[in-house]
Formats: structure tokens, sequence, C-alpha cells
């Protein structure tokens, strides 16, 4: 109740529990988001504490996912199908696009009820951008859904996002099986744009497990992948050069994109075209 007065904001829908934490609004506060309470900073504060190179990773996600869309943009995409899309707050997709083309459109879909809401509640008179709450596992539902419909023109290149998603997917949720799907989706022209926590084979570090066994603990289950199982996420693709890369390397645009360090990176990005 106290913290209720003190912290519900205008904009936090009234059956969101502000007592436990969503990792929708963890990534929210590590992004420098003003949608997240103090039980989410407190859970933040220690992962980071616990493993501070965390932060310099999720940035280097959201820097690849700024490029990602800008590179989507130069190469002529306007439509955006943005799957596991956490918070729109910070930089987010719409933000990128609509500044090149305020005609730009984009659908989020998280399956986090949390994340749904937040992003219903910021975006609520952008008509050009919907809000979806699906499991995005299940593709037929997403692609059949109003807000696609509505949204998206399927007879035009889509550019599909999945920015920090898959490592959240374990194999038997079949990864591999789910961008097929889209990609089946999607008419010839359009892009997928993914980027996956993971290492090359004979570079691992302790480090990593140990950032692991505290994201599990305290956020979400994660897979690392490797180097090849990332490619092979683009069967049926054709990858944008240079191809899967560290995600600092993956076409920078300034020192900036590099200096948090490219060394034994511990995340991939890359973008692929559907011929
Ligand atoms: N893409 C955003 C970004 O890069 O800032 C958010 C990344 S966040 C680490 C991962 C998001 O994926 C979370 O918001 C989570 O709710 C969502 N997610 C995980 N599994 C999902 C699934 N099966 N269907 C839909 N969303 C999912």
């Amino acid at each position: 109740r106290g913290l209720e007065s003190v912290e519900r904001p205008t904009w936090a829908p009234g059956d969101i529990d502000l007592g436990r934490p969503s990792i929708a609004r963890v990534y929210d506060y590590w992004l420098g988001g003003a949608h997240n309470f103090a039980v989410d900073r407190a859970v933040a504060d220690k992962v980071l504490a616990d493993v501070p190179l965390l932060k310099n990773v999720i940035l280097n996600h959201r820097a690849f996912l700024r490029r990602a869309v800008r590179h989507l943009l130069a190469r002529g995409v306007r439509q955006f199908l943005d799957l596991g899309s956490g918070i729109p707050t910070v930089g987010n997709v719409h933000e990128i696009a609509q500044a090149v083309d305020p005609s730009a459109r984009v659908v989020y879909v998280d399956v986090d009820p949390v994340a749904v809401a937040h992003s219903r509640a910021i975006l609520t008179g952008n008509p050009l951008v919907s809000v979806l709450q699906a499991d995005v596992r299940d593709v037929e539902r997403v692609m059949r859904s109003p807000e696609v419909s509505r949204r998206l023109d399927l007879d035009r290149p889509v550019g599909v996002l999945m920015v920090a998603l898959l490592h959240f997917m374990a194999d038997e949720d079949d990864p591999r099986g789910v961008v097929a799907a889209y990609r089946d989706a999607v008419p010839p022209g359009s892009f997928l744009a993914l980027s996956h926590a993971g290492y090359e084979e004979g570079e691992w570090d302790p480090v990593w497990d140990e950032a692991k066994r505290t994201y599990n603990r305290g956020v979400s289950e994660i897979t690392y992948r490797s180097k090849q199982e990332v490619e092979a996420l683009f069967e049926g693709f054709d990858l944008v050069p240079p191809g899967v890369e560290r995600l600092p390397l993956w076409r920078p645009e300034s020192p900036d994109d590099v200096n948090g360090g490219a060394d034994n990176f511990i995340g991939f990005g890359a973008v692929g075209r559907k011929p």
C-alpha cells in the first residue's frame, strides 16, 4: 500500500504488482529507462554487483538493435516485427525507425504481461505502432493476429527482430524451427536481425558460467550458443556482411560501439536477407 501511494505513476496499469520484480523492468533500469520500481532496481543492482560485465553486454545488445534497424531502414524496410520486445522505452525500434521515416510501422510482441502493459501505456497515441501479448513460439497466432494484419503489409519486406531473445529459449523450444516459421511467413526481401548470448568454441571463460548462474537465479534461464549454432539459425537467409560477428564488431558506427571491448565478447549479432 505504502509503496503504491509513493510509487505508482500514472502510466503504471493498476493490475501490475509493484512488490515483485519483472525482467522487463529490470532490463529497462539497466538501459537507463524510467519504467521500473524499487523492487526491480534492487534485483538489477544485485546482479550487476555480482557480474559487472553484464552492463556492457546489455548495452551492446541495445547498440546492435540500433545499428541493425538503421541498416534495414537504409535497405528500404519500413515495417518491423519486434519479437521479445521488452519495454519500448529508451531508443527503441519505433523511435529509431520513425526518426528516419515517420510513416514506419512497428508491431511489438512480448509474452510478459508487465512489458505489454507498460508498452501499451507508453505507445498510446502512436497510431503506427501496435503491441501484442503473445508467446513468439506460437508463430501462427502472432502472424494471424489483428495487430500484425492491421499494421504490416505482408506483400512488402518486413524486418523481423529477435534481439536478446533466443538465448531465453532452450533447445527443446526449437529456436531453429521458430525462426524458420517466421522466415516462411514473410515475403522475399524481408530481413532477420538477431543477437544472441554465446561464445566461440574454445573461448570459454569461467566468468560466463558465473554470469549464467547469477542470471538464472535472479532473472531468467539462459542458453549460450556457439557461433555455428547462431549461423544455423539463418538457414534460408543470405547473411549480410560481416555475417555472424561478436556484437561490438557487427558494423560498428563509431569507436564507442567497440569501446567496451570486443575480445572474448559473450554474444553475437547478425542480419540476414530472405532471397
Ligand atoms: N528485445 C528487447 C531488447 O533488446 O531490449 C528486450 C530483450 S529482453 C532481454 C527479452 C524479452 O523477451 C523479455 O521482455 C521477455 O519477456 C521476452 N521473451 C522471452 N521469451 C519470450 C517468448 N517465448 N515469447 C515472447 N517474448 C518472450
